[in-house]
């Protein structure tokens, strides 16, 4: 047994060490598909090393849970569409607060019937994953509700909201304590698991839809933190290490997507951007008139331009445009007419969306460039392509101190020579705000499914 837990550790510290590497890897598309077979083998370690643990473990009901769990997970991630995907991280960050709560749980009971309470930092740890968990499981399902439009997108807000969840957080931490003090004491235990479950939910239900995507990077750092406390509890220290890295990966990813909106955190949580009122005030004044042009038109301009930026957004992501804007450019390039594809930071609705699917679409690295290093390049392109993208392209955040969004980073698309918009509707994008965009004298909307037009506007092109 004792070469087994030397073995056992020896297996941690790869696992922790191949995590780490794993995670550098996934900051650059380059390395991220190695990255992710880097992490992905450290935890195949993990669990090998965990089933070594012969004593405590029962092979039966582990196969059983591998079967069940990994057969549900590969039919998830099979019939997932990519604009699916914050809903299905969303649903998976609950499961890992849940199964982090059970585990702190599980302890509780086993102390509760042996009448031998946890010590040390135990009782700590188990009153953490049990509260933490707990949020994180409602608190992704409103998420996820939210985002699959299951339930009312907008942030529910009542009077006194915000100094009642205060008194329900302290009353609730208030249990937490009592818990900690009276480890085998079950009522404890319900009670905290039934507050904090009911926390998660007040907790996310301010919160509007559009600012989902930055609540499940949170949970998700959540998650990490609820499965390193319960690491303590099990005194496993792969999971110590895994939960921190997730919760603190998860907490930067949170600030990323906030620096990139201008807002800060606390707006986000407490600002109920996304409510009612706050949607009728930004759907804004009269703009005029957007005028509508054909692929046809817009193959004229094209035989003129030299230069081509595309700005994908979310609609790109739902036409599955991605193929038919690659061959685009690559029949643009052979004309003479140089392609570059810029990025928002949070375009589509997860941080690296479009990344992603310009890689699946086999889109030179090289052609994808960041939002500070393009936007001085606009005032000098002559075409700028925007393709289902709104908001990360909406001037009033640069003009407009009234806009919800003003202060947010944008893409200057407005500065160049000629803006196609391609979109199917006047309809605004996910901060429910017009765009004076499309009003302007060098804009031109082509309206339509992304996919369909940038095919239609490829035949032009080549006839031309
Ligand atoms: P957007 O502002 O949501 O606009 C997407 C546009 O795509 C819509 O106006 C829609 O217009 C169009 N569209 C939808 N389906 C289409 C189709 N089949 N063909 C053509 N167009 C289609 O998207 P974005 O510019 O990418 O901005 C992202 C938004 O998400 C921002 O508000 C950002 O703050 C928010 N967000 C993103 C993240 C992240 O990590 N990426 C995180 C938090 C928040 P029509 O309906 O008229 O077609």
């Amino acid at each position: 047994m004792a070469e087994n837990l030397t073995l056992i550790q020896a297996g941690y510290l790869a696992a922790a060490v191949l995590f780490i590497f794993g995670l550098r890897g996934l900051s650059s598309p380059k390395t991220a598909v190695m990255g992710n077979t880097l992490a992905a083998v450290g935890m195949l370690i993990a669990i090998v090393a965990t089933l070594l643990y012969q004593k405590v473990v029962s092979y039966p009901l582990v196969l059983a849970g591998i079967g069940v769990g990994g057969g549900l997970g590969a039919v998830a991630a099979l019939r997932v569409a990519m604009t699916g995907m914050p809903q299905m991280v969303a649903l998976l960050n609950g499961l890992g607060g849940a199964a982090s709560a059970l585990v702190a749980g599980a302890e509780v009971l086993k102390a509760a019937q042996t009448g031998v309470a946890p010590t040390g930092i135990g009782p700590a740890a188990i009153v953490a994953a049990v509260l933490i968990g707990s949020i994180t499981l409602t608190g992704s399902l409103i998420a996820f509700g939210k985002l699959q439009e299951i339930m009312n997108t907008s942030a529910m807000v009542y009077p006194l909201q915000q100094p009642s969840n205060f008194v329900f957080a302290l009353g609730t931490l208030a249990v937490a304590v009592m818990a900690a003090l009276d480890p085998t004491n079950l009522t404890w235990l319900y009670a905290l698991a039934g507050l904090a479950l009911l926390m998660g939910v007040l907790l996310t239900i301010p919160i509007g839809g559009a600012d989902m995507p930055v609540v499940i990077a949170l949970l998700n750092s959540y998650s990490g933190l609820a499965a390193c406390a319960a690491g303590f509890v099990l005194d496993n220290s792969a999971l110590v290490i895994s939960g921190s890295l997730v919760g603190a990966s998860g907490l930067i990813l949170t600030n990323i997507m906030c620096v990139a909106m201008n807002r800060s955190l606390g707006n986000v949580l407490f600002g109920a951007f996304g409510s009612q009122d706050a949607s009728a005030a930004a759907s804004g004044a009269d703009q005029g008139t957007a005028m509508a042009y054909t692929p046809i038109d817009a193959a004229v301009i094209f035989s003129n331009a030299r230069t081509c930026v595309v700005v994908p957004g979310y609609g790109m992501a739902v036409a599955q445009a991605q193929h038919a804007v690659r061959e685009l450019t690559e029949v643009l390039e052979e004309k003479g007419i140089k392609c570059k594809f810029a990025i928002h930071p949070v375009a589509g609705r997860m941080p690296g969306h479009m990344n992603v699917l310009l890689a699946e679409a086999d889109v030179p690295y090289e052609q994808l460039v960041e939002m500070d290093d393009i936007n001085p390049e606009f005032p000098e392109t002559d075409v700028a392509l925007v393709l289902g993208a709104n908001d990360v392209v909406n001037p009033a955040a640069r003009e407009d101190e009234s806009s919800p969004i003003y202060g947010m980073p944008i893409l200057e698309v407005d500065k160049s020579q000629n803006v196609f918009v391609i979109k199917r509707s006047m309809n605004p994008g996910f901060a429910g705000i017009q765009n004076p965009l499309f009003f302007k004298d060098n804009t031109m909307m082509i309206f339509g499914d992304a996919k369909k037009v940038v095919i239609e506007l490829n035949d032009a092109v080549k006839n031309f």
